[in-house]
This record gives structure tokens, sequence and C-alpha cells, in this order.
């Protein structure tokens, strides 16, 4: 096959002429990996829903025909969910039990959105996904099958390589998670003025563990709001939970193709700072190269600056503001490729001064900036990471660190 799956929910991945599509039976997978020798690196697709989930000129592993099973365990509150199932499975299976998850704003991601973090609107009162996770189950790129557990191996290396940069590292083919309660939310969507997100901004930082901001500036004028509570408030529609959350931003329609990248960044507390770049901020936006060049943020803080830094890959834990920049253009225009990349850099340098981290959910391993991203979302913790990679994956069969 020299196309990839349509199903595949980003159109660059659908569009990409990979070389072949893999859907091993789990008993065959050690032995795919340890030996190995076709073209590097293998394309693991969970969802599918970044731009790296296939690529032109290599193999995809698809997870999707064999590990889709999410399965509830009421004994000990906890949910294993198989490597190709997506964030929505697993909030619709849950949802009879009562219970809910550590899950984002969309349903579409899938075991890629657990195992590079995993925030949501929920993440300042539970954690990250990451922090949920009690059990990882699959194989390292050198062909090593393991069964790792939290009570028992959560102070290795190899536990807190695999929980936020794992897409380096192994074929996850099973997590297991701890739940929560499903518990009612009360949400409010509106829209605003870019002379108004300092002040959100600033009152969001003040708020308490049951509420989150985020933010989508899509057109240049205009932003969306999406705050989401644990307790109701007026002007707030109740939902049953993360399973009825309305999308922050509309799709697109009737758009010629659109191919894009997105990168995410991490940045503590600093309503300041944001007030202070936000003129410049307004240049940028209103220099769009493509009207679907966006900003969109998501907050944190709170639970997710409990756990240790030394505990997971994603070491960011004073980030309060996590936002993303979309950059898109025409599917097949190269000229306009470059252009909104460079929009896109110039966007991540002003924030920079903000959110100097990066959230490495989608891998750029062939963009020029793939070193400073892994640099600026893994830190101190890289030269460690890059030594289990060299243990763990020796023969670099999945993408580069
Ligand atoms: C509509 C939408 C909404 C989103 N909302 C949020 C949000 O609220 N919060 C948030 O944190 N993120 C969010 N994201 C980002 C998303 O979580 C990341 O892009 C994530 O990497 C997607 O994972 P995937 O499995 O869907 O995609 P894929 O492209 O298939 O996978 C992403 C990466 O993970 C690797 N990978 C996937 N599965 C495995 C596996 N089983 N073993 C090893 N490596 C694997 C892949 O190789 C790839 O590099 C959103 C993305 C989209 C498209």
């Amino acid at each position: 096959m020299d196309q990839a799956p349509k199903a595949l929910f980003n159109p660059q991945a659908a569009d990409a002429r990979v070389l072949g599509v893999l859907q091993p039976e789990l008993h065959d997978l050690p032995a795919l990996l340890e030996t190995w020798s076709e073209p590097t690196p293998l394309r693991v697709s969970g969802g599918g829903t970044t731009s790296r989930a296939a690529v032109s000129g290599c193999w995809s592993l698809d997870l999707s025909a064999h590990v889709r099973s999410v399965v509830w365990d009421g004994s000990t509150a906890t949910v294993r969910i198989g490597a190709g199932s997506r964030v929505g499975d697993v909030l619709e299976v849950l949802v009879p039990h009562q219970r809910t998850f550590a899950a984002g704003l969309s349903g579409l991601p899938g075991m890629g959105y657990v195992l590079t973090g995993g925030m949501g609107p929920l993440s300042r009162r539970f954690g990250l996904a990451v922090d949920q996770l009690t059990t990882l189950t699959g194989v390292w790129g050198g062909g090593e099958p393991f069964r790792l557990e939290r009570s028992r191996h959560g102070q290795t290396d190899e536990w807190r390589g695999l929980c936020g940069a794992a897409p380096f590292l192994a074929v996850v083919t099973e997590v297991e998670l701890m739940t929560q309660k499903l518990q009612p939310l009360w949400v409010q969507q509106s829209s605003g003025a870019p002379q108004q997100l300092a002040d959100w901004i600033e009152t969001a930082e003040h708020a308490g563990a049951g509420v989150s901001l985020q933010w989508h500036w899509g057109e240049s004028d205009q932003l969306t709001r999406l705050q989401v509570r644990c307790d109701p408030a007026p002007d707030h529609i109740c939902i049953e939970g993360l399973h009825q959350l309305p999308p922050l931003a509309s799709t697109p329609l009737g758009q010629p193709r659109l191919h894009g990248e997105v990168v995410g960044l991490l940045g503590p507390a600093n309503s300041r700072g944001w007030r202070r770049l936000l003129p410049e901020l307004q240049g940028l936006m209103d220099q769009r190269p493509h009207r679907n060049c966006s900003l969109s943020a998501q907050q944190l803080g709170e639970a997710t600056a409990q756990v240790a830094v030394g505990e997971t890959s994603f070491i960011h834990r004073d980030a309060v503001w996590k936002p993303w920049i979309t950059a898109v253009w025409p599917a097949g225009d190269a000229d306009r490729r470059q252009l909104s990349l460079a929009w896109l850099e110039r966007v991540w340098q002003l924030l920079h001064t903000v959110c100097p981290g990066v959230h490495l959910a989608q891998l750029h391993d062939q963009l020029p900036f793939h070193q400073r991203e892994l640099e600026q979302a893994f830190g101190a913790w890289l030269p460690s990471l890059r030594q289990l990679k060299r243990q763990r994956d020796p023969r670099c069969v999945l993408p580069p660190l």
C-alpha cells in the first residue's frame, strides 16, 4: 500500500505516501521491532491526529486494528485502554459506571494524548493524564516486551521516560489509568476582543482548582473563550461531564484541503507578561499568512503542580498556561507552507518570554526546530532520556531524540 489509510484524522498524515501500513498481531510486535530492517523511523499511529502519524517514505504501524479495547475495572476504579482507542471511546465506556478520566478538549486524540502528557479542563483538579497512569504495557523499540507498574517501577527512568516521552522509546500497547467520579460541569462559552485577553488571564490565574479557562484566537479581531467549572455559576450551562464538552473552536467548513503543524508551549502564571506582549501579538495575528492560522491556550496549575518534576518526563510542573500555535497552508503549496511556518516561529519567539517550555505533543523531526523543541520540552532530563533511548531503542527504530 502506498497511501496512508484515509481514516487518519490529520489530513497531512492521510495524504502521506507511506511505504506501507503494518497491522501486526500483538504477539508479533516484539519480533517485528527487534528485526526491523526497513527505513527508520517506524511511525506509530494512535488516533492519527498529528502530522507524524504517517509520513512519506516511512512505514506506519497502525495499532487501531488489534488493540481497541477499553475495560473498566470496578474493583480498582481503573480503566485499561488499548492503544487503538480514542479518548472519546474511553469517556463513553466510563459514563455508564458514573466515572470519567483526565481527558482533554476533544474525544478524537488517541493514545498519543495520554503518552505525551494529556491535559484537559479537569487537570487543575486531578492532574495530567500521565499522572493517572498505574500500568504501562508495550514493547521497547529494541523489541523487548515490558509491563511496568507505578507501585513497583514508578521511581525508575523507564517509567519516567514513558510518562511523557514514550513515542521515542517504545510502542505502548495498553495503559491503565485511575478514573474519577463523573460529576456535572458548568461551562460558559463567550467571545471578546483581543484587548480583553490579559484580563481573562489575570482573572483565571486567581481562580481555584475547580475552574479552568481555555481560549482560542482564530479571527484577528475576535477571541472565543470556554470556561469550565466544577461548581454551579450564573450564565453557565450544566453538562454531564467531559463527554459533553462543547468545542473550543468551530471546524472551518468549505475549505480546500489544509495541511499544518502545531507547536505547544508551556509557561507559568504571568498575566503581566501577557499584557506586555499583547500589542505585538495582535500585530502578528493581523499578519497571519492564512486565515486558519491560530493561537489557543488551556490552563494548568494546581494539581498539575503537585507532582514532583522528577516523576515524569513532563518537567514543566510550574506551567499554568499551555498555548498552542497552529500554522496551516493549502495542501501541497510549498511557498505558503514556508510562510506559515515562519509565522509560527515568530509567534513562538514572542511567546517564549512568557512560555519558555514546550509541550511535545506533536513530533516535528522533519523541521529545523526539532532540537530546540526537545531541549525546551525535556530540559536537564534530556541527556538521561537519550541514554535511556540508547538502551531501549538502540537501533533507533522509533523517532529520533
Ligand atoms: C482535535 C484535537 C484536540 C486536542 N486537544 C488536546 C487537549 O485538550 N489536551 C492535550 O494535551 N492535547 C490535545 N491535543 C493534542 C494531542 O493530544 C496530541 O497531538 C497527541 O499526540 C495526539 O495523539 P494521537 O494518538 O491522536 O495522534 P498520533 O499522531 O497517532 O500520535 C501522536 C504521537 O504519539 C505517538 N504514539 C501514538 N500512539 C503511540 C503508542 N501506542 N506507542 C508509542 N507512541 C505512540 C505517535 O508515534 C506520534 O508521534 C489535541 C489534538 C487534537 C487533534
